[in-house]
């Protein structure tokens, strides 16, 4: 195993490392636009140069192998003087126009001039213009102007995605991102991993037409969630609007609103990255809600619904449940304890692929559009949701029931957080929260369990549905 000393500092290394990846291994930051660890080594923002001892040039440290005793320097004179100079070379064309760049606040370039130049642009010449507002699809438009041309979206969709949607036209200053004629390349509409290059842009260049002059990011704060759209459980970063930052004049469901969705970086589930599904969340989970328990369609309060089901629940002699494969580990446990022995239960699936979805593929995207079908079959078992001729009581906990299946005549109990024709019809109904508005963990189809946290309070009207089966099975509860 070779050391290597950066800046001093001994590191013992292994030799298919590069010096950037010892560095980022052991805490040493070097700049860098065009490296990402995800992706090939491009070597062409020249930023993540350092000094080998005893030589008089700079190397970039992207593309630099260790060997023993190699002796780096990451802030010499010369390093400094060469990032600097790349800096000014990277703005000569740049707008400049960080005061309405949706990336302002999380934009490395404008990080690093802050950091490492510092000055205004030494040219006199007028800038090269390029296109602004290029649409590379539906999802996601390109402002050339300040393109970096690191190629990380580039090569995102040549490496990961494979849709080879991108690729570089043009020379020198004139070279701009654009669609990929190459044989075999897809449009970007057609890449359901597309939305991932927004992230990798270091720059302002790639944006998101949904989030697109919507907010300022330091307005936002993240909670960590799960992405509920297959049994993948892609680990997600949630973006909501924080507290002291709440609207008061314009829509308060801004307050409440997810504001974005990004990967976080989970080795064991998904990398860094997610499928577009993640990051339309938004568009799920603000569907109109359900607000107010229901007897037949009419409204009641939680306590005469709930004594409504009990009294269901009492008579039942063979009664079943389809259990939602969309609830928590907690929530499956919570019913399990409390009603479990009651019923005969069953797992159903509370969605299913969609049309014009990617059903499945070999990087994230999975069949099963259910996040916790492994937790709910560990505690339910796996077999298909069944009625025996005696069946006489339905319970159906979550969306995703075929109500012209259920046995008829039989009086049925409805879970639901949404809005739907069937939650009229059920004997009694009690309007749950969502997945935004409760904490509790999801094991995948691999058996990794991941945790997510309430970004809202549970909407107006709604109880948590593991409250609802504890009144059920003991006391009762009141609304949160
Ligand atoms: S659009 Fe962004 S990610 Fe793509 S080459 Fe330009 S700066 Fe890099
Ligand atoms: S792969 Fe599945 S879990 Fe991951 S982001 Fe896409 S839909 Fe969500």
């Amino acid at each position: 195993m070779p050391r290597i000393y950066i800046d001093g500092q001994p590191f013992d290394a292994s030799l298919d490392q590069t010096v950037m990846q010892v560095a980022d291994a052991n805490g040493v930051y070097i700049p860098r636009l065009c490296w990402h660890p995800k992706l090939s080594i491009a070597g062409n923002c020249r930023l993540c140069v350092v000094q080998v001892e005893g030589r008089s040039w700079v190397e970039i440290s992207c593309n630099m192998p260790v060997s023993e005793d190699l002796k780096v320097l990451t802030d010499t004179e010369l390093v400094r003087a060469h990032r600097k100079a790349t800096l000014q070379f990277l703005t000569l064309n740049h707008p400049v126009d960080c005061g309405v760049c949706d990336k302002a606040g999380e934009c490395t370039l404008q990080d690093y001039h802050v950091a490492y130049n510092g000055d205004a642009s030494v040219s006199a010449e007028p800038k090269v213009t390029a296109t602004k507002f290029y649409n590379l699809s539906s999802r996601i438009t390109l402002d050339n102007e300040r393109c970096v041309l690191c190629t990380r979206c580039v090569r995102f969709t040549h490496e990961v995605s494979k849709s080879h949607a991108l690729g570089v036209l043009g020379r020198g200053d004139h070279s701009v991102i654009r669609p990929s004629d190459a044989a075999g390349a897809k449009p970007l509409e057609q890449d359901a991993y597309s939305d991932n290059i927004v992230d990798l842009c270091p720059v302002g260049a790639l944006l998101s037409r949904d989030f697109l002059y919507k907010d300022r990011v330091w307005y936002l704060k993240t909670t960590p969630s799960v992405c509920p759209g297959c049994e993948r459980g892609c680990n997600i970063d949630i973006w909501h609007r924080k507290p002291e930052w709440a609207l008061r004049a314009l829509d308060a469901r801004h307050n409440t609103a997810i504001a974005r969705v990004t990967p976080r970086d989970n080795p064991q589930v998904n990398g860094p990255w997610v499928c577009n599904k993640a990051r339309d969340l938004g568009k799920l989970l603000e569907r109109p809600r359900a607000h107010a328990p229901m007897q037949k369609g009419r409204e009641v309060t939680l306590e005469q619904a709930l004594a409504a089901a009990r009294s269901l629940i009492d008579r039942a002699r063979h009664p079943v449940a389809l259990v939602s494969s969309w609830a928590s580990n907690e929530e499956l446990q919570a019913f399990k304890g409390a009603l479990g022995e009651r019923f005969t239960c069953f797992v159903k699936a509370d969605h299913s692929p969609v049309e014009g979805e990617v059903v499945q593929d070999d990087l994230l995207i999975r069949a099963d559009k259910n996040p916790n079908r492994r937790g709910a079959n560990a505690l339910f078992g796996d077999a298909a949701p069944a009625f025996a001729p005696d069946t006489d009581l339905v319970l159906v906990w979550g969306e995703g029931a075929d109500f012209g299946r259920l046995p008829r005549g039989v009086p049925v109990i409805l879970l639901n957080g949404f809005l739907a024709p069937e939650n009229g019809h059920a004997d009694v109904f009690f309007p749950i929260s969502v997945l935004t508005e409760r904490r509790g963990h999801f094991t995948n189809f691999e058996g990794v369990t991941s945790a997510f946290e309430a970004c809202f309070k549970p909407a107006a009207g709604t109880a948590h549905a593991q409250d609802v089966f504890e009144a059920l099975a003991h006391a009762e509860v009141s609304a949160p």
